[in-house]
């Protein structure tokens, strides 16, 4: 029951809620909001908190004693070298990037979000120290977008502080934006209705167009200058060795521990908005400290912003956990996180998919293999995994030994290679294995179909001759080409070199195996497929390896694909092949001796994790499934229940083609039921009444072609049979007979 009071209330918000937000329609939830959002916490503390103005006081100090340093510098003429071959001078310890880009045009200068000198990234004003190559990012920039973002953590950082008096701790950039974590006083959550006076206060901070000062500080004046925060007294206590320095910067009344580099200043933060808020632990340990983090996004225009935004709810429309629980497809359970429920409908998409890597297993000569899920931890001794991936594993007793559900299929497949003497003339051997896998995620961490526990890949190894890497790439680029391109996804490929420091294997085979990859991915990418980068030194301490990203139809980018190459497994499992060399005498002088050589190992995937894939997949069609794998391909509707019996027979004919077909005989009308089967997003809807079931025809509907929907098209079943099991055998992307 409602207390008089209540309902005064209630109407008093109404009125307020019709002053903030006249357009927006009525309604008790927009009551409750407006309830919420009469808080009585100011914009922001007044005083401010102590700690802000004695951080201040000592950044001053020593600012004026750093800047004093700097002066005494001696100015030397500098030359800076650009990419396009042009050459400018400068001064030493006077001239910035900012100089040289303005020097070049006010417009470019503008633009420029952070500077590369000598490949490291530099605060557009800070002075240059030496002669220099120098290169401009922008916001398109990969890196140019992270330190737009991580300057743009700052500001949501001081507003953060200035509102809740808390103590930042970690802020980063993201892959699609940025937060910041923080420690409230008296362990406060933050509230919906915080959010937006945090972006009232950015924007403030924003206006005032705070240059990012950058000041070297040592280890002792840091511990004074973070005093009030044992989370930065942390990180400076773990970070910065005794008797060094390390940098903070200043923007407004922030000061923050930071290695930078930031944007010049706050005005280059054209859009900004708060996003959400969560709860989080301090260094993510679940032991430690409950923090509270809050999301933002930033942009340099507020068109991007507007652009981003629409991608965003775009994207909330094509949740996979929303379109699977809608179609049926899957489910969690409490009893078992992370490990799918897969209903029907879900199977079928999940079958289809694994029955189309088969038939390309077929032609492409792999074999399915099928191995063991739980091993002896002596088997992950040998791989390594035991010493390096064991908190991943789930690990459990057996009679007296200790026995572990495999993370990957790889050490089982040594085994495989290692069961019998292997001849030259075997490899290359390519191994399939749709294997179930099982890793620890974190609980906390578990989302849908994107981080799991339990998981199928579709996982091949193949062994082969150093000589063979080439081809074998080759024919690995083909398939996802094949793959990918029936999907409707494009791709880019990133290969990554051997580690300097740190990596199995003689130094001849790496670069070998490099050479061969790089010759793959040029003969691939001039052919007009897709694009290639090098990320030299970024690869695996065991091999190179080619990262694959594709795009899916919103642009978002996702890794699935891998071609990982491993001189390190065939080692640890001592694998080994008799070469095609003459065998030579014996020592002893009896029989003959054979030559062995280590086969090269490739582990790669395409789908990756099929869950992970299918999630992808949902997003990707946002649930209007092509033909081919759509778990609900043709719903049959009679006109009459006289139709029933043909319907019933059309059915049969479909079925019998392999196609999911369902018929609709309930006591709804034709319309409510034609209603229903467009919302289930079934790719056809037939229509059959007396005149159909006369002249043995079918009337349908295309999911996808509006112009069908009033008036269907007809067409004499048995063409139609013929055309439907083309277009599934076809797999096409378009729905389309
Ligand atoms: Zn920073
Ligand atoms: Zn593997």
């Amino acid at each position: 029951m409602e207390s008089t009071a209540e309902k005064v209330q209630e109407v008093v918000d109404k009125v307020k809620n019709v002053a903030i937000a006249n357009n927006k329609p009525k309604g008790e939830k927009k009551v409750k909001k407006a309830k919420e959002a009469s808080s009585d916490r100011p914009l922001e503390l007044s005083p401010s908190p102590e700690y802000i103005e004695s951080r201040i006081q000592l950044f001053e100090k020593l600012k004026a004693e750093y800047d004093a340093e700097v002066a005494a510098k001696p100015r030397e003429d500098i030359t800076i070298s650009l990419p396009d071959g042009n050459v400018r001078l400068g001064k030493s310890w006077e001239t910035s990037p900012a100089d040289i880009a303005r020097g070049i045009s006010k417009s470019l200068f503008e633009k420029t979000v952070i500077a590369l000198v000598d490949g490291q990234l530099w605060d557009l004003e800070r002075p240059l120290e030496g002669s220099c190559r120098l290169e401009l990012l922008d916001f398109n920039h990969p890196e140019g977008k992270k330190v737009f973002w991580h300057s743009s953590a700052h500001v949501l950082g001081e507003s953060c502080e200035k509102r809740f008096g808390c103590h930042l701790t970690y802020g980063p950039p993201t892959d699609e934006g940025f937060f910041y974590d923080m420690a409230i006083p008296d362990g406060e959550p933050v509230k919906a209705e915080d959010l937006k006076p945090l972006e009232t206060l950015a924007q403030k901070a924003i206006k005032e167009k705070q240059k990012f000062e950058r000041l070297e500080v040592s280890k002792e004046n840091l511990l004074e200058m973070f005093k009030y925060s044992k989370y930065k007294q942390h990180f400076i206590e773990t970070k910065v060795p005794d008797g060094e320095k390390t940098t903070v910067y200043r923007n407004g009344p922030l000061i923050d521990l930071c290695v930078g580099p930031h944007v010049p200043h706050t005005g280059r933060i054209t859009a900004f908005k708060v996003m959400k808020n969560s709860a989080s632990y301090w260094q993510g340990d679940a032991n430690s400290d409950s923090l509270q983090r809050i999301y933002g996004v930033s942009f340099p225009d507020k068109k991007l912003m507007t652009e981003h935004l629409a991608m965003l709810e775009e994207a909330a429309k094509r949740d996979h956990r929303k379109i699977g629980k809608e179609q049926e497809l899957f489910f969690f359970h409490e009893l078992s996180p992370g490990s799918c429920f897969f209903l029907p409908h879900g199977a079928r998409i999940y079958n289809v998919l694994m029955e189309f890597l088969r038939e390309e297993y077929w032609a492409r000569g792999y074999e399915e293999v099928m191995t063991p899920n739980m091993y002896n931890t002596k088997l992950w001794e040998t791989s390594g995994h035991w010493q390096n991936y064991q908190e991943n594993m789930f690990a459990f007793d057996v009679e007296k030994d200790k026995f572990g559900l495999k993370p990957m299929n790889c050490p089982g497949h040594c085994l495989l290679f290692a069961h019998r003497e292997r001849s030259y003339r075997e490899l290359p051997w390519r191994v399939a294995d749709f294997g179930v896998l099982h890793r620890n995620e974190f609980s906390g961490a578990l989302t849908g179909l994107t981080r799991v526990r339990r998981f199928q890949q579709d996982d091949s190894h193949i062994f082969c001759t150093e000589e063979q890497v080439k081809s074998e790439i080759h024919g690995l680029f083909d398939f996802l080409k094949k793959v990918y391109g029936l999907l409707g996804f494009t791709f880019k490929l990133k290969l990554s070199t051997r580690p300097e420091e740190k990596y199995v294997g003689d130094i001849e085979t790496w670069n070998k195996a490099e050479a061969q990859l790089q010759e793959a991915l040029e003969e691939f990418t001039a052919k007009g497929n897709s694009q290639w980068e090098l990320n030299p030194g970024d690869g695996a301490f065991y091999g190179p390896k080619i990262d694959i990203t594709i795009s899916d139809a919103l642009k978002r980018d996702h890794q699935c694909a891998t071609i990982q190459l491993d001189f390190q497994l065939p080692q640890r499992f001592k694998l080994e092949y008799q070469t095609g060399e003459a065998p030579k005498k014996a020592e002893d002088g009896a029989g003959e001796e054979h030559h062995y050589k280590r086969p090269v190992m490739i582990h790669r995937a395409i789908y990756g994790s099929f869950e992970r894939f299918i999630g992808i997949l949902t997003e990707h069609f946002a649930g209007k499934w092509p033909f081919w794998l759509s778990p609900r391909q043709i719903m049959i509707i009679p006109v009459m229940v006289g139709a029933s019996d043909y319907c019933l027979e059309v059915q049969k004919m479909f079925r019998a083609k392999g196609m999911h077909v369902d018929v609709d005989l309930s006591g709804n009308t034709m319309n409510k039921k034609i209603r229903a089967a467009q919302l289930q997003q079934y790719n056809y809807i037939f229509v059959l009444g007396a005149q159909e079931k006369e002249s043995r025809a079918i009337n349908m509907r295309n999911r996808d072609d509006p112009s069908s929907q009033q008036r269907g098209e007809v067409v004499p079943l048995d063409e139609a049979l013929e055309k439907f099991c083309k277009l599934k055998s076809e797999r096409r992307l378009e729905n389309k007979l």
